[in-house]
């Protein structure tokens, strides 16, 4: 690896940055055009890598591959697939410190946060390590004189993954132990933003003997890429996750192909902060939820719903507002951070504007983060601090729109009747919270709460890998959700086998 160079350097330097190649039939190859981007760590604006743009031919390379180690690896048996992923399983947890410090280094977000992220992928691995006892069928017997009725799960061929900037090793882990488990092969295209936490992902599956060359193929670059994957013949599923927009346009495409897909798009999570909540859990649950990985998580609570009389609303505001402000916001490998720098300097710029349309609008700043923050961004100029607003419009862009940074819209209702219809009022429905010692507002929430994924005195309501992660509504285009038997059913095919035998 050669060192890294600054932005400012790059014309300079550029031959000196390591250009990363693309991982096909178990050789690490390089992509066929030279046009490159930059993988730039969102601290320090170093350029830490080029990465290829892949095109048709990559991509082709890479389904040849996979298809022609198919064969062999669907007939392997569940049982050794499963040893396969354990022995991933033990090499990943092996690095998990190394995969974490690159994912600070690439995308940004604070090292606990970067390890919390790795914990995840293992768990997912760690669910798909069960896949003998997950695999198993169905039967009845005798549904007529003789005749029994036999349901086998086959996996489903080549699938790839399509992966987003925020999460670049868990989402990965999502899809690929689950993939290769269920015995189909696999490719991988992850965020052009931040793949370095994938690659290393790949180099250590690369070391386990277990998983024959083919089974997993890695391929660089942006929407060429993408295209590429949704429009080959001879790739049969896709899983996808980003924000809405690609979710929908992928869904669409890869369908024109005849292949199924799974689509997570993206998310404006509300958190309901009830009359009776406890403030000393809420609120530093809040913190976490909003302002956590600098609120770009597809979990992050984006909108506080403050429930209750003003005197109670402006308590609540009041705390949150004091809380915001002691977050330490910084690069993610320094001590004491809580909100991290954001994926690039155009991010930043997208929230600042929203926080100027909204001052424009009427909206009220409670914590102004661009002052909170370094002044200028920080030497990448991707930095903000936690910002609140209070919006004067609850269908407004800061109570509706995802904006993906760290910025909290407080809107204010009178009962849990009015909160729950302003949460149902979101084209997303990803997940959402309510803070309530209450048990039948937890419940009359639960029940008519129009999101799949849900916290109760809980701010980031990640399901853990054995469940599916659920989206609802224009959060998810396709039906089946990653992890959990969700998993099991995407990558599988069903056949029901009838038999007479006498
Ligand atoms: P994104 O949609 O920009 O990119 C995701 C992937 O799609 C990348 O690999 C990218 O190369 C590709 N891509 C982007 N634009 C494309 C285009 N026009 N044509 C073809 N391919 C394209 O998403 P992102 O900004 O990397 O990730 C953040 C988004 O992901 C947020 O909206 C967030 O809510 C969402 N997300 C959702 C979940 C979930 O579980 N629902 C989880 C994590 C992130």
């Amino acid at each position: 690896m050669t060192r890294p160079v600054t932005i400012e350097g790059m014309s300079e330097h550029a031959t000196e940055t390591r250009t990363l190649r693309n991982f096909i039939g178990g050789g690490w190859v390089e992509a066929a055009g030279s046009e490159t981007l930059e993988d730039v760590n969102p601290a320090t604006a170093e350029v830490a890598a080029l990465v290829p743009l892949s095109g048709e031919a990559d991509v082709d390379a890479a389904v040849r591959a996979a298809r022609e180690a198919f064969p062999a690896w669907r007939a392997t048996a569940p049982q050794k697939r499963a040893r396969a992923v354990m022995a991933l399983r033990e090499a990943l947890w092996a690095n998990r410190e190394e995969i974490a410090q690159l994912v600070t280094a690439d995308m940004g977000k604070t090292l606990d946060d970067a390890r919390g992220e790795v914990m995840r992928g293992i768990e997912s691995t760690e669910a798909a390590c069960g896949i003998p006892h997950l695999l198993k069928g169905e039967n009845l017997e005798g549904v007529a004189t003789g005749v029994d009725v036999e349901l086998v799960r086959q996996p489903v061929g080549v699938c790839a993954a399509i992966t987003p900037f925020n999460f670049p090793a868990m989402i990965p882990l999502w899809f690929l132990p689950y993939a290769i488990a269920c015995g189909n092969t696999f490719i991988l295209k992850p965020s052009e933003r931040d793949p370095r936490p994938s690659e290393k992902i790949i180099e250590i599956l690369a070391g386990v003997e277990e998983i024959p060359d083919g089974v997993v193929n890695l391929i660089h670059g942006a929407r060429d890429a993408v295209n590429g994957l949704l429009d080959h013949p001879d790739i049969d599923a896709i899983s996808f996750v980003g924000q809405a927009s690609t979710a929908r346009y992928v869904n669409e495409r890869s369908a024109a192909t005849g292949k199924r897909c799974q689509a997570l798009g993206g998310a404006k999570n509300s958190l309901v902060v009830m009359p009776d909540a406890d403030l000393g859990v809420s609120v530093p649950a809040i913190m976490s939820s909003s302002f956590g990985a600098a609120g770009q998580r597809c979990l992050a609570g984006s909108v506080a719903v403050v429930v209750g009389d003003e005197a109670r609303q402006d308590e609540v505001v009041e705390s949150l507002r004091g809380a915001a402000s002691e977050l330490g916001t910084g690069p993610g490998d320094a001590e004491g951070v809580e909100v991290c720098p954001l994926v690039g300097p155009e991010a930043r710029e997208r929230i600042v504007g929203a926080i100027e349309r909204a001052v424009s609008e009427g909206d009220e700043v409670v914590l102004d983060g661009r002052e909170a923050g370094p002044a200028d961004g920080g030497p990448a100029k991707t930095m903000i601090g936690p910002t609140i607003v209070e919006a004067a419009d609850n269908e407004g862009e800061l109570a509706r729109e995802e904006l993906f940074g760290p910025l909290l819209a407080v809107v204010r209702v009178p009962d849990l009747e009015a909160a729950l219809d302003f949460v149902n009022g979101s084209r997303y429905g990803n997940a959402g919270s309510i803070f309530t010692t209450s048990g039948e507002a937890a419940r009359t929430y639960r029940y008519g709460v129009q999101a799949g994924m849900i916290g109760v005195n809980v701010g980031v309501a990640a399901p853990v890998a054995w469940f599916p992660f659920s989206g609802w509504k224009d959060s998810i285009d396709g039906d089946l959700h990653a992890n959990g038997n969700d998993a099991v059913e995407f990558y599988t095919r069903k056949k029901v086998v009838t038999s007479r035998w006498s």
